[in-house]
């Protein structure tokens, strides 16, 4: 079928080029591009070592710069840009797609470097430019965002005559063994759970403090887990796309272990993003903290246990209410034997992957910049059972209060 180009060499990166490897009738050619060649080289290795009919090469490139992104798409020509980078490239890779007219897809909406905020403001401003062109921006196809916007459609289309209120539960019950570690890019991660939490109602935003709002929930095949609820990208688009919403919620689990050392690191100003001078030279706290944090694709061969990614919807069916919940179970060991890396980063690679199948075949394809649940969700359904990440429902679940 086609051509792609993963941009990023980390550990989405390196489960979504095996899972497009496994997939070499849609993905003939893959060019995997990011700044450390050597990462790149790497992942190629491992890719091919598993064999596949996929024709795959490296290349080095600054994504920061898009005019050397544009000529690596002009010489390449792929049929889609996978961004795997981190949220800060989102927006000069959208601008080498528009210059090269090269369908672009992402799992993390863009965030400037200097200010912890993310919003799908400054990517939605594209729309009528992605429109003009005649190519897709799909935003946000990795589990949360991504699955998670999927599910909504789905119980939206099958289930709910108006869906009222969602709860997204995220749950991690691996253990990689270490005091203190992150599963994916530590910087992006502490600053999204160190920052103010807030869900949507009734039309507006609440904002709570970071790790305000608690809640213990019994999770399908892991069991009780501390939960707290935190502002998360997805439920800005589904807020506006989901219809009858009321409320919407987003909960992740945290063990005691990470918490305590997350306070401590703040409070000692490690996590703070504002460069400070130290032996004449300006640091920024939390990318100093990065480097000497376990790099989360090396957690991969420790970390036991299962995740439990899913969202439980409230609403009305025929005149009467309601209740569902769609999640998926993903096991850190299995996935680390298929693809050599651990679930999180597993989760995010494989929607990463279908999301870019669904616009290389030409599924999910229109000219503009699209959320998930904006398509149609029958498709990325049965490729997430085919693909390594069926999901289960539930009629009766335990509902969070
Ligand atoms: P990693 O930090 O492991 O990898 C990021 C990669 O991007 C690295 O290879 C890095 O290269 C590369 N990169 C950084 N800057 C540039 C640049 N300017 N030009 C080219 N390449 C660059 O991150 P993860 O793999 O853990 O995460 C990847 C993305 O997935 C992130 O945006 C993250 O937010 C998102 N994510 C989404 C989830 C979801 O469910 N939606 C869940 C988890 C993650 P180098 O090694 O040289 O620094």
């Amino acid at each position: 079928m086609g051509k792609i180009m993963i941009i990023g060499a980390g550990g989405v990166a390196n489960v979504a080029a095996h899972k497009c490897a496994q997939n070499s009738e849609v993905f003939e050619e893959m060019v995997i591009a990011s700044r450390t060649l050597s990462k790149c080289e790497a992942i190629k290795s491992a890719v091919m070592a598993k064999g596949t009919k996929t024709r795959v090469k490296t290349a080095p490139v600054d994504a920061d710069k898009t005019a050397e992104l544009t000529a690596l798409l002009e010489k390449e020509k792929p049929a889609v840009v996978l961004n795997l980078a981190l949220p800060y490239q989102d927006l000069s890779i959208m601008e080498a797609c528009l210059a090269a007219r090269t369908h672009y897809v992402d799992t993390a909406n863009y965030e400037p470097p200097q200010l912890a905020k993310f919003e799908y403001k400054w990517q939605w401003a594209y729309r009528e430019r992605f429109f003009d062109a005649g190519i897709t921006a799909l935003l946000g196809s990795g589990f949360d965002p991504g699955v998670t916007g999927v599910f909504c459609a789905y119980a939206q289309k099958h289930h709910f005559d108006e869906i009222n209120y969602i709860d997204i539960l995220d749950a991690n019950a691996g253990d990689h063994g270490y005091p203190f570690a992150t599963n994916f890019n530590p910087e992006i991660n502490i600053r999204e759970v160190s920052a103010k939490g807030s869900y949507w109602q009734e039309g507006r935003w609440i904002e709570t403090e970071p790790m305000e709002i608690k809640r213990v929930y019994d999770f399908p095949e892991i069991g009780l887990k501390d939960m707290y609820l935190l502002h998360h990208e997805e439920l800005e688009s589904l807020a506006v796309n989901i219809f009858g919403i009321r409320r919407i919620r987003f909960f992740m689990t945290f063990g005691q272990s990470y918490l305590t050392h997350l306070k401590c690191l703040e409070n000692v100003g490690m996590t703070s993003i504002t460069p400070i001078e130290y032996e004449g030279k300006l640091i920024v706290p939390l990318q100093f903290l990065k480097a000497v944090l376990p790099d989360p694709s090396s957690l991969g061969p420790r970390t036991r246990g299962k995740t439990n990614i899913g969202c439980i919807f409230q609403g009305i069916k025929d005149g009467r209410p309601k209740t569902y919940y769609l999640y998926n179970v993903c096991d850190h060991q299995e996935c680390y034997r298929e693809v050599g890396s651990q679930a999180i980063s597993y989760t995010t690679g494989v929607p990463a992957m279908i999301g870019a199948m669904l616009v290389m075949t030409g599924k999910w394809r229109r000219p503009g910049v699209f959320n998930m649940e904006e398509f149609d969700p029958d498709p990325f359904m049965e490729e997430l059972n085919r693909r390594g990440l069926p999901w289960k429902e539930d009629f009766s679940p335990l509902l969070v209060d």
